[in-house]
């Protein structure tokens, strides 16, 4: 039987990606969303694939959330944590709730979404989970304490959370991808992207596409000695 994966944030962007690479490779997937309707109904009507509302960041949601899924799809063998926000701006300007919902959603999801879903993988001896972190978690970026905060922790949570599932078949992993031609790199000034691009050796942002595939290669059957790592993504932009 197909194995199935949810993946979060998984109508736009990169998310998006994720969800038809990984229906390609046989997985029945499903994507989770936190509030664009309309996004999500174009997601349905040009994939097939089902969309479900909630907010990653609201506990009790994601495990209401998890459990439908579970009851209409089937036993989530696979979760994809890639829904994310940015709340840009310098600390001394940043208020304590740009601070609060980047680690709310950014990070916390990434804990709820685990708690919904890590315990059955366990029982049923097998799972796969993939964080989807950041360049900017790893290097830190100008006016993103909150965002590189949150996506650092996401680097230790897969960490840790790899060793408690090591013993039973559950692989934890993370993606740090660097720049990527979506929605929120859009939203970066025109001046400070062609910054950006020019400090990435291949001289061009990534595709969502490129992630997707790193990803899927995680999911797969195939990748169960690899736990606990961080893939970067990133046109060689950060390197250590
Ligand atoms: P987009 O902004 O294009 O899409 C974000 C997705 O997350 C949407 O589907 C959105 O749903 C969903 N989402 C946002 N908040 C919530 C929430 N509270 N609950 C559930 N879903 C939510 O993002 P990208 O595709 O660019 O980024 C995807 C991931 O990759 C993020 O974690 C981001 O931090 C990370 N990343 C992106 C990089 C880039 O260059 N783009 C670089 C490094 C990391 P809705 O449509 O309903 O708003």
């Amino acid at each position: 039987m197909a194995r199935v994966a949810i993946v979060t944030g998984g109508t736009r962007g990169i998310g998006k990606a994720i969800c038809e690479s990984l229906r390609d490779s046989g997985v029945t997937v499903v994507a989770n969303y936190g509030g664009n309707d309309q996004a999500a109904q174009n997601f349905t009507a040009e994939t097939g694939i089902k969309a479900y509302k909630w907010d990653v960041g609201d506990h009790e949601a994601a495990a209401q959330g998890c459990a439908k899924v579970a009851e209409e799809v089937g036993d989530i063998d696979i979760v994809v944590n890639n829904a994310g926000i940015t709340r840009d701006g310098v600390l001394h300007k940043m208020s304590y709730d740009d601070w609060h919902e980047v680690m709310r959603i950014n990070l916390g999801g990434c804990f709820n979404m685990a708690k919904a879903c890590f315990p059955g993988m366990r029982e049923r001896k097998w799972g796969r989970i993939v964080n989807i972190g950041s360049i900017n978690g790893q290097a830190g970026q100008y006016g993103q304490v909150n965002y590189a905060a949150a996506k650092s922790g996401i680097h230790g949570f897969t960490k840790a959370l790899a060793q408690e599932g090591a013993r039973a078949g559950v692989t934890v992993n993370a993606i740090a991808p660097g720049y990527i031609d979506t929605d929120m790199v859009a939203a970066v000034p025109e001046p400070v992207l062609e910054k950006i691009v020019a400090k990435i050796p291949v001289g061009r942002l990534g595709q969502a596409g490129e992630i997707a595939r790193a990803v899927d290669f995680l999911c797969s059957e195939e990748a169960g000695f690899v736990t606990g790592s961080t893939m970067s993504v990133n046109g060689g932009q950060h390197m250590y």
